[in-house]
């Protein structure tokens, strides 16, 4: 495009919309008014991209594509792999009549996470833990994960990404609960540093509202899931919020309004209720406050089938989804297999007047307005001058600052002039024991190459806790690894101490709601064998809280470790004193289930361990 000489092309051969130098909205409204109503609905379709190929681009004019949760092209895919499959759709796009580019999007919510050898940095849950930082007004650890997580996502050619993932969530049952930052909506707020980390930091002079990706290192991010989403009954997911308008407004809202100053390009819609009336169907939170009050003009998507949820069997009308969903101000639906009947449908809804044409252009002067910024139509293909950033070293430095910073200390020794920790290097022989000390799948949690999460070692690359730890010790320290070891050979084997390394196994949205939120087994038959019979430092992989009474009063120590990502190598950091802990509690620790929801400020505020609360002890190295 920028061999085209502007200066000598006729009035009717000069398109506005495709000369860089017009202004976004002059570009946006020259294009908007050459474009047919189907070239209008394709736009707003975003579709999965094992049903997506360049025909279809080309044929239905779509506007976006997305990776369902792991949705690779292999599991082991390369960079190369995804730039050209990627690349493959955009061909489709671009051979269009208007060469409209599509924008390809992903849930890279901790790290580029879905693609091999990624670096996976700690979970949002563990992000909030680093919130002693955020104090001393250190926003930078987050900001740069942002940068970072951009530079690994366009390395394989992705351009937009489904986070932050700014839920406040009130309730540890959430099977989503490690994807909120806190329960504290200003931690949450202060979160929002991420955004100008995955976009760039938006001009001073740039109006509110309007999207921003600074150029081809950025992505365009997705705050999610507007709105309430980590507010409903019991955390079950997916469900009612119930609460009044002012605790919506001083909880769940200021990361959205926080994000918009931000320069934020897209908003996702949650597929929880508030008081009963579905997101997706609720044109007051959607069009009357986020679009005219908040002032927000990037485009709201939908969440995966979002829309076909918001009528049910045996009352399913899929037409009237449409009709509540694009009514109520979403631009961009999410379908992602049944684009061909979602097309119809809109179209007829459309040419019947039952939605207005400029609802259509609103939406779709949205999407535009998001791809003009951030630079799409100058360079719509990627190419692979990125591909080192995918798991660089660098990155895999401020994974692991990340866990030292993201630890929190519970418990010390039995009494404070007694601590267990740091420990020693050097020493005769130790035991490293549990089914998280050897296992990257588990530490990484879910959305990690599969929806779902992985267990082992063999999908991606980083280190285990067990590696970080023989790599940190003396050479004289025998490290002995035993994942179930039995109360004899525990015994029988003269170890100074041991580390046991236990936790939740991975999970996503509603399969991780939990109402009894237990540590599973083996882990709890792990502690009785090990703790007791020697000293023992419990490291806890999970992503919420969990019950730990009464199998605290065996633990000499207890760290919360959280999902900590790729590099393992951040908790013997801190284990063996190279830094001190630091990280503070998100979240409130509560003792039994039937507290819950209880969340700091509350009137009967009885936990285990308050929101905030975390022990250090004194780093032998400067930060
Ligand atoms: C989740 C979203 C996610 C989307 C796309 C949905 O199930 O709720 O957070 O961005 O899938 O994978």
């Amino acid at each position: 495009m920028g061999l085209v000489l502007w200066c000598c092309l006729t009035k009717a051969e000069y398109m506005k919309y495709k000369d860089p130098k017009q202004a976004v909205h002059v570009r946006t409204r020259d294009l908007l008014d050459r474009m047919t109503l189907e070239e209008k609905i394709g736009q707003m379709v975003q579709i999965e991209r094992s049903v997506a190929s360049a025909d279809v681009m080309n044929k239905y004019f779509i506007g976006s594509v997305l990776s369902g949760g792991g949705s690779a092209p292999s599991p082991q895919a390369s960079p190369e792999a995804w730039i050209n499959m990627i690349n493959d759709f955009q061909k489709g796009s671009l051979a269009t009549r208007m060469q409209i580019p599509m924008i390809y999007g992903i849930d890279a919510v901790h790290g580029n996470n879905n693609v091999y050898k990624a670096t996976i940095f700690p979970h949002n849950i563990g992000l909030g833990a680093t919130r002693h930082y955020m104090l001393l007004r250190d926003p930078k650890l987050v900001k740069k994960i942002g940068a970072a997580t951009a530079l690994e996502s366009r390395a394989t050619g992705i351009p937009y990404v489904f986070a932050p993932c700014i839920a406040v969530c009130r309730d540890p049952r959430w099977g989503r609960c490690y994807e909120s930052y806190s329960e504290d909506p200003h931690l949450v707020d202060a979160m929002t540093e991420i955004v100008p980390g995955l976009q760039g930091d938006i001009p001073a002079k740039s109006s509110k509202g309007i999207p921003f990706v600074a150029g081809n290192k950025n992505v365009a991010a997705c705050a999610k899931h507007y709105v309430g989403d980590g507010g409903t009954t019991m955390g079950i997911n997916e469900n009612n919020t119930v609460i009044n308008w002012h605790d919506l407004l001083s909880i769940h809202m200021p990361g959205y309004y926080t994000s918009i100053i931000k320069g934020v390009s897209t908003v996702m819609v949650s597929y929880s209720s508030w008081n009963g009336v579905k997101m997706h169907a609720n044109r007051d939170l959607v069009t009357g406050f986020l679009k005219n009050k908040l002032r927000f003009r990037g485009f709201v998507i939908s969440d995966w089938e979002g829309i076909d949820r918001i009528t049910y069997p045996p009352h399913a009308n899929y037409t009237y989804s449409i009709q509540a969903a694009i009514g109520c101000g979403i631009d961009m639906v999410m379908v992602p297999y049944n684009y061909s009947s979602f097309i119809s449908e809109l179209t007829f809804l459309v040419k019947n007047n039952f939605i207005p044409m400029s609802r259509i252009d609103d939406a779709v002067k949205r999407i535009l307005r998001v791809k003009f910024a951030m630079g799409l139509f100058e360079n719509p293909l990627a190419d692979n001058s990125l591909v080192d950033q995918l798991g660089s070293q660098e990155h895999r430095e401020l994974a692991r600052e990340a866990v030292r910073k993201s630890l929190v200390l519970l418990k010390n020794g039995h009494s404070a002039d007694q601590p267990l920790l740091p420990l020693p290097k050097k020493t005769s022989k130790i035991l490293v024991a549990g089914s998280h000390a050897d296992n990257l799948g588990y530490q990484c949690g879910g959305w990690t190459i599969e929806w779902q999460g992985f267990s082992g070692n063999d999908l991606t690359n980083g280190t285990t806790v067990l590696t970080a730890i023989k790599n940190t010790v003396d050479s004289i320290t025998n490290v002995v690894h035993e994942e179930n070891p039995d109360p004899k050979f525990v015994k029988s084997n003269n170890f100074s101490y041991a580390i046991v390394v236990i936790g939740e196994h991975p999970y996503v949205e509603t399969k991780g709601d939990s109402m009894n939120l237990t540590i599973p087994e083996p882990g709890p038959t792990t502690i009785r064998n090990v703790c007791g019979a020697l000293k023992c430092v419990v490291i806890l992989m999970s992503g919420r809280p969990v019950v730990i009474e009464p199998d605290i009063d065996s633990m000499d120590a207890l760290v919360a470790a959280w999902l900590p990502g790729s590099e393992g190598h951040g908790v013997a950091d801190v284990l063996f004193g190279d830094y001190g802990f630091s990280g503070k509690l998100p979240r409130t620790w509560f003792k039994t289930v039937d507290q819950l929801p209880m969340n700091v400020g509350d009137p009967h505020y009885d936990p285990l361990f308050p929101f905030g609360f975390g022990l250090t002890t004194e780093p032998t190295k400067a930060y």
